[in-house]
């Protein structure tokens, strides 16, 4: 049998290619794919922008799948419950090594050998190392979490990336009940981080430069829409976040992925608050920065990146618990699996908040 996965041919450049189809080794998953999602950080590293997951490698990492075959000695996700042939999972993006320094102190989100799956060349079997394919191959080192029959393919295909990205950073953030959180960039992780906040208990303000993207965080649960063009600049944009938050948000968390805006989110920050950074991963950017104002602030700030393997656990069991919220609604475009490309071009144009990748619903 043969399947076919989406490599990353040359920087910009994406090619469809058949490989066989091998038994999963023990310990590891053989899904057949259901959704895969196009994340932002697919069109860095489709520009090549990505260190590890480079030209040869396959593309995507969020998404969800059924279980096609089991390798000997899987009988369970990590949460306990019993798997089999058939059963629709998710499953960490990235490996927990367990056997790393990082890993050993506990601190499994920065794993050194993270990629060492999803970074190997397609050629390489069991080849399917990413979700954009028929067919995904699952590590021993990777967590998986099994769908509720409750929760849609299209629901929980963010979970994976987005959900649990944002979710770690919340927790990052350690909001509490009654606190004032300031989500900056109501993006897909924008909408997100409202929803987690929300539950966690928070008053939750939602910031962003593109006006038209709040509605649907205040449908995620925010509660109050900042629109930051109503500001003249950088200054304007801080003076706005302190005044409509009374004075500065307990926890600010920067989704923007823009330099300045880093910059900004710690002087909207009430004193001794927590600035979460989630967004900004490309290296070699820069903003102006004023160390002796933040020193005087007390303000910590804290980076989120990847998230502990068991939050996304934590992110299905929230999915299922809050079906008032409009989770398909996440993906806002959807592709045939053909179409990859278009899916791509969609997401770098911002045209749609989030491409879906429909592989094989049935
Ligand atoms: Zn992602
Ligand atoms: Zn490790």
């Amino acid at each position: 049998m043969k399947g076919i996965t989406t490599v990353l041919s040359a920087p910009g450049e994406v090619d469809q290619r058949e490989y066989d189809l091998a038994d999963p080794e023990a310990g590891e998953i053989l899904l057949k794919m259901i959704r895969a999602n196009v994340c932002g950080s697919e069109v860095h590293i489709l520009h090549g922008r990505h260190p590890l997951v480079t030209a040869g490698c396959v593309l995507g990492h969020e998404g969800v799948g059924r279980i096609d075959r089991l390798g000997s000695g899987v009988t369970s996700d990590f949460a306990g419950h019993h798997l089999e042939e058939g059963d629709r999972v998710v499953a960490t993006y990235f490996q927990v090594c367990r056997r790393c320094p990082e890993c050993n102190r506990g601190q499994g989100h920065l794993c050194r050998n993270s990629y060492s799956g999803w970074a190997t060349n397609a050629d390489v079997a069991p080849h399917f190392h990413g979700t954009f394919g028929t067919h995904y191959s699952i590590g021993p080192n990777q967590f998986v979490y099994k769908v509720p029959d409750s929760v849609s393919s299209k629901a929980v295909s963010a979970a994976n990336c987005a959900l649990s990205q944002v979710y770690a950073g919340c927790e990052t953030g350690e909001i509490k009940m009654g606190q004032k959180v300031l989500v900056l960039g109501a993006g897909g992780l924008g909408v997100c981080a409202s929803a987690v906040s929300n539950r966690m208990g928070a008053e939750v303000y939602v910031a962003e430069m593109a006006p038209g993207r709040l509605a649907k965080a205040m449908e995620f649960g925010a509660h109050h829409a900042v629109d930051l063009t109503q500001a003249e600049d950088g200054g304007g944009r801080v003076e706005l976040m302190r005044e409509t938050t009374g004075g500065g948000a307990d926890v600010v968390i920067d989704l923007t992925g823009v330099p300045d805006a880093f910059s900004e989110a710690v002087k909207a920050v009430r004193p001794g608050g927590i600035m979460v950074s989630i967004g900004n991963i490309s290296p070699n950017k820069f903003t102006q920065f004023d160390p002796g104002l933040f020193t005087r602030s007390g303000v910590q700030i804290r980076a989120a990146i990847r998230y502990p393997a068991t939050v996304l656990g934590k992110a299905v069991n929230f999915i299922e618990s809050s079906p008032h919220l409009p989770w398909e609604d996440l993906v806002d475009a959807d592709f045939a699996f053909n179409d990859v490309r278009d899916a791509l071009k969609a997401a770098e144009s911002r045209e749609v908040t989030r491409a879906g990748l429909v592989i094989d619903e049935n």
